[in-house]
Formats: C-alpha cells, sequence, structure tokens
C-alpha cells in the first residue's frame, strides 16, 4: 500500500512511518514543520519507499496530488500539545479544522480511505470513567481556551464520521490517550520528556497542581501498531476506536519514578496550574480509556508497561537525541 500520512514528522507520525514502512509499505510525509521535525525522519532518507513534501495540510493542490498517488491517508496533522493550545488558539482552531477539512474534501475526490488521529482531549471533563467511545463529551466553558482544542477535534470527527455516512468516504478515527516515547519532544509541554529532561539535568520536577491528577501512558510503538492494523480493515469504517493504556499513575507518582529511574538529586516542586497555563486553566483529575471495542473488533492491546516506556524515555535522552 502507498501511504500518505499529514503530520507525518511529528512525534507520532515518525513512528507510524518507520511501522509501515517495516510492513513493506509506501509512506509519503506531507508536513510543514511548525511542530514536526525533518530529524524526526532523518534516519529514513535512505529508504526507497519513504518520500516526504514539505508544505500544509491546508494547501489543498498539494493535498490533492498527494492523495492521487496514495492508497489511503493518515490524517496526523493537527495543533499539539495543552501548552500550545492556550497560548496560540487561533491557530489551534483553524489548523485543526481546516487540514481536516481539506484532507477529507480531497480524499472524498478520489475515494481514499482516511484515518483520523484524534485525542482522548475530546472527553473534556468527564467524570463517567473510564471514557467509552459512545459516552458523552464534557466540555468546559468557551471562555478556557483549553477547550478550544477537544472542540475542534471534536468538529474534526464528526466531519470525518459525516463523510462516511452522507457520501461513503472510508473514515475510521482513532482517540490517542496520552502517548509517550522517543522523539517527544518537552517543548510542548508533554509530561514524561518534561520529568525525564529535569531530572537528567538535576533540575527541579515540575509537578502541575497537587499532582493528585492521574493518567494512563502508552508506548508510541503500540499506539502506532493500533493505528496500522486499524487502516488494514475494511470493515471499521464510520467507527471510533479509544486506543491507550488503562493503567492509571498519579502525575506525582509519575515524578518520584523518574526521580527513581534516573537516580536524580531533583527536588519535585509544585507549581500551580494558574502559574503553569494560564489563569483560571482546568486541568481533567483522571482520563482512563475504555479499550474493549478495538480489543474486541482488532485483537489489539498495549504491550509495554510504565516502566519499560519510562526506560525507553530516560535512555533516549541520556543518548543525548
Ligand atoms: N504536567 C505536570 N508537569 C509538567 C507537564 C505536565 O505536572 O511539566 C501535568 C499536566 O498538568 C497534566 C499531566 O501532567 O495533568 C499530563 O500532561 P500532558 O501535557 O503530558 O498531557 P495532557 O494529559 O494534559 O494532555
Amino acid at each position: 500500500m502507498r501511504y500518505l500520512i499529514t503530520g507525518g514528522a511529528g512525534f507520532i507520525g515518525s513512528h507510524l512511518s518507520d511501522e509501515l514502512l517495516q510492513r513493506g509499505h509506501q509512506v509519503h510525509v506531507l508536513d510543514d514543520l511548525t511542530t514536526g521535525s525533518i530529524d524526526n525522519l532523518r534516519h529514513l532518507r535512505d529508504n526507497e519507499g519513504f518520500a516526504y513534501t514539505i508544505d500544509s495540510a491546508e494547501n489543498a493542490p498539494v493535498v490533492a496530488e498527494l492523495v492521487d498517488g496514495a492508497d489511503a491517508v493518515f490524517h496526523l496533522a493537527a495543533a499539539v500539545g495543552v501548552r500550545l493550545i492556550v497560548e496560540s488558539p487561533v491557530r489551534t482552531i483553524e489548523t485543526n479544522i481546516r487540514t481536516t477539512e481539506v484532507v477529507l474534501a480531497q480524499a472524498g475526490k478520489k475515494k481514499r480511505p482516511v484515518f483520523l488521529a484524534s485525542t482522548s482531549e475530546v472527553y473534556g471533563k468527564g467524570t463517567d470513567l473510564p471514557y467509552r467511545e459512545d459516552g458523552d463529551l464534557t466540555l468546559g466553558s468557551t471562555l478556557k481556551g483549553r477547550w478550544s482544542y477537544a472542540c475542534s477535534k471534536a468538529l474534526d470527527e464528526f466531519l470525518a464520521i459525516a463523510h462516511w455516512k452522507e457520501r461513503q468516504l472510508p473514515t475510521v478515527i482513532g482517540r490517542l490517550f496520552n502517548t509517550v516515547g522517543p522523539r517527544q519532544t518537552g517543548r510542548y509541554g508533554m509530561v514524561i520528556p518534561n520529568f525525564v529532561a529535569q531530572a537528567l539535568a538535576g533540575r527541579p520536577i515540575t509537578v502541575y497542581g497537587d499532582g493528585s491528577q492521574q493518567r494512563c501512558f502508552c508506548h508510541v510503538s503500540d499506539v502506532v501498531r493500533g493505528m496500522a492494523d486499524l487502516m488494514e480493515r475494511d470493515d471499521v469504517y464510520g467507527e471510533v476506536f479509544n486506543i491507550g493504556s488503562e493503567d492509571e499513575v498519579t502525575i506525582l507518582e509519575l515524578a518520584s519514578r523518574v526521580k527513581e529511574a534516573t537516580a536524580s538529586p531533583s527536588e519535585i516542586k509544585f507549581v500551580p496550574y494558574d502559574e503553569a497555563y494560564e489563569e483560571g486553566f482546568e486541568d481533567m483529575q483522571r482520563r482512563i480509556p475504555d479499550t474493549t471495542r478495538i480489543r474486541e473488533r482488532i485483537g489489539w492491546g498495549p504491550s509495554m508497561s510504565l516502566d519499560e516506556i519510562l526506560a525507553d524515555v530516560i535512555e533516549e535522552h541520556r543518548a543525548g537525541h
């Protein structure tokens, strides 16, 4: 198969490129490098099945041409990270909506199946846990910038499902939960690369709020395996799948585990949310996926534990990548 990956120079997109190439497919990456990096793809330069174009997924003629040369599309191009979203809400909203409109419209002309990478953020602050794909979304006020991300991705989901229902464009949606692993940068505020970099440098490990909030972390290699598996099926169109780990950890516990695993002298420092993000910032206390659907439909489940994930990220940071 020939796959187009929008946002393929990002953390997850670059691992997806690796996975698809390993499966014997061809990959063409489209990325404007706003948050992606060519460094993430450097190791693929000499791979015959690999090519890339540096441009925006909002550029319809470019997307049209690339879709024409592909059998299917993974649409990952999107604004990334809560920090960026709070700081640049206009860009976040516009990027998320425009790129998805363009990709679905162009894929629609050629009837190329599309995988839409969505996010657990769409569940918002719902407390009906674990989150099920058919459960309600609980978003906060439009006065709180964070929720613009969830809302824009939810609209992307509506649009993908509408293309399937109304125009028979094959689409499938993956809601990715906290995904971590090598090549993830701490630049956009993600907690594990941040903690590991802080611990290795002997700087304070910054726990936002009181650290009692919980997350489930899944290794990126498990996540991209699930994405590739879903796209090899033709009986999942119009559906939404959670992709993530169900293994919860508090952020304070995470900080201690990183400190221990790196044998770091760093202190653990509590930073109020208002200082870390913006005044009135709302975080979700817990976020757990119900992965029954993806397990039952395609037999997917994560294979790596949090300790293995941390060891992998620490090794990468120590190697100075
Ligand atoms: N967090 C933290 N310290 C950091 C970065 C993040 O305590 O240096 C917290 C953040 O407030 C959230 C959790 O870690 O509760 C996960 O944050 P991340 O940005 O990785 O993903 P999110 O779950 O917010 O999408």
